[in-house]
């Protein structure tokens, strides 16, 4: 089931919400400590006017609420309510309303047993939930805030150990957990919370890390997923900005193939791994810092790694983790769309990253020589010995108007830092071929400043469709519809 928490402050516009959200929601978190005045409206009316099955919750401040006031007005209120018979209550593992407990039980009223915990991941996580589902006829409720990849595999491998709980509520908050919102039926919870918020705005969000029902249900598909779904996803940091998920998530709705594709923020790559074996994750995408480093995880490798030493697709195959760059041809098919090669008579690449090494790749690979323009002189100089290019330093970037194609790879100017640019005062030329990888926002301001002068502009979104494109087929050997 997904639930809607419902954050704004007076009924009428929860009422709003849930109207805009119907279709894509089963049931709804009512947060009393929202509301301007929870009692402003006779509960009875509240129940009607909802008339979708409902979560009574009256969260505290230092449960991750707002409710500051004293227990007995929270105990108050909650019983009146406990009165009118809604679906579910929660109540917080050390709340003791026995009254309420006899009225909810009376009633019907299911309560939810909740625990919260917004610094990580307790150690005596299994034993928390045991406790939570310590009173027949509740449901235990814990949501945590994994900080790690390592606090998010923690919450996995408990999630193995309680099975045997049926109805159950387990969830990590922030963006390492999103993936425990996204397969929420995959571990057993019975629900999913979302808020109305996108996750860029967590402003209106019930709880760190909640996405809008929409994305739960037309992005991440979650009601479809099932112990057959095969998950694939993305992994970096930072990652939470990825467009890769609409490029992923829509196409196997379209070719009929029952799979999901998360984005996993990562710290350590090893823990990564521990997850993706328990989860057993057929594929991922490698972005930002891990292309380098990830090679030394791969038990195959595509040839043509060894020449660009950087990875952004890895494939189980055979029981082994098989790597690939679909960066070279994502690079290449679009800035052969927009210019004759003939044209191109200098390349710079400015950045020395991972993406680099595959554009240098690329612009070699049709015979071109590349300079390089990197901040860091040890990075610039390595790649460059490596692949056979010229080295400057970013700071002589006056030498760039001698080069008709720049391909700006660094991260500079990528959301949120959009006003940022890796050559500030740089003023581009009209017979210039100007193309930024970068593709949040879709126009960064390198781009624009180069499309102000007259420059040809080429940017990132067209290589991350076609690189999303190589690798969506390479993960399920079926072509993209
Ligand atoms: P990476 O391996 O971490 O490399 C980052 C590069 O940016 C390094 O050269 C680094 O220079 C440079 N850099 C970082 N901060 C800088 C600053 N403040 N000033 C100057 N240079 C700075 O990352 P990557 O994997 O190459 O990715 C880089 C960008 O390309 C990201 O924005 C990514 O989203 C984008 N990308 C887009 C696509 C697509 O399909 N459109 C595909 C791949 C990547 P130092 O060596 O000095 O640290």
């Amino acid at each position: 089931m997904i639930c809607l928490t419902l954050m704004e402050s007076s009924i009428e516009a929860n009422l709003k919400v849930i109207k805009k959200n119907r279709s894509f929601i089963d049931m709804v978190e009512l947060r009393l400590d929202m509301l301007n005045d929870p009692l402003l409206v006779t509960p009875d009316k509240v129940k009607s006017k909802i008339s979708i099955p409902t979560i009574i919750t009256y969260r505290k401040k230092r449960d991750g609420g707002k409710y500051e006031g004293s227990d007995d007005r929270r105990r108050a209120v909650l019983q009146i309510y406990s009165k009118i018979g809604f679906d579910y209550i929660d109540l917080e593992l050390d709340t003791f309303y026995p009254e309420i407990e006899k009225i909810s039980n009376e009633n019907g009223t299911k309560i939810i047993r909740s625990y919260h915990d917004f610094s990580g991941v307790p150690d005596n996580f299994e034993s928390i939930i045991r406790q939570l589902s310590a009173k027949s006829g509740e449901i235990p409720k814990a949501a945590v805030y994994p900080k790690s990849s390592s606090e998010l595999l923690k919450i996995f491998d408990v999630i193995k150990e309680v099975k045997d709980i049926k109805d159950k509520i387990i969830l990590g908050m922030g963006d390492f957990g999103l993936s425990s919102r996204i397969l929420y039926k995959k571990l057993g919870s019975m629900l999913s919370y979302c808020s109305n918020t996108n996750y860029s705005n967590s402003t209106r969000s019930g709880a760190p890390g909640q996405v809008s029902p929409r994305e739960m249900v037309n992005l991440y598909r979650v009601n479809k997923i099932t112990n057959s779904t095969s998950i694939y996803g993305i992994i970096g940091n930072p990652v939470m900005h990825t467009r890769s998920p609409e490029i992923h998530n829509e196409a196997y709705s379209r070719a009929g193939i029952d799979a999901v594709y998360i984005p996993f923020p990562v710290d350590r790559l090893d823990m990564f791994f521990k997850l993706a074996n328990l989860l057993k994750i057929k594929g991922f995408s490698v972005t930002v810092p891990y292309k380098v480093e990830i090679i030394d995880f791969l038990g195959i490798k595509n040839p043509e790694l060894d020449s660009i030493n950087s990875c952004n697709t890895v494939v189980r195959e055979g029981g082994y983790w098989k790597g690939f760059n679909t960066d070279i041809n994502g690079f290449l098919k679009p800035l052969l769309l927009h210019v004759e090669i003939s044209f191109i008579k200098k390349c710079a690449v400015i950045g020395a990253g991972g993406a680099a090494r595959a554009v240098i790749s690329a612009l070699q690979s049709i015979g071109l020589e590349v300079s390089i323009f990197n901040r860091s002189h040890e990075n610039g100089l390595k790649l460059a010995l490596e692949t056979d290019c010229s080295y400057y330093p970013l700071e002589r970037q006056d030498l760039l108007i001698n080069y008709n194609l720049i391909v700006q790879t660094t991260s500079v100017g990528m959301f949120p830092h959009v006003d940022e640019t890796p050559l500030p005062g740089f003023k581009f030329s009209p017979d210039q071929i100007v193309y930024d990888i970068i593709y949040t926002p879709i126009k960064t301001r390198f781009l624009k400043e180069a499309e102000e002068r007259g420059s040809v502009t080429i940017g990132g979104m067209e290589m991350l469709m076609t690189q999303g494109i190589e690798q969506f087929e390479l993960f399920t050997k079926h072509p993209y519809p």
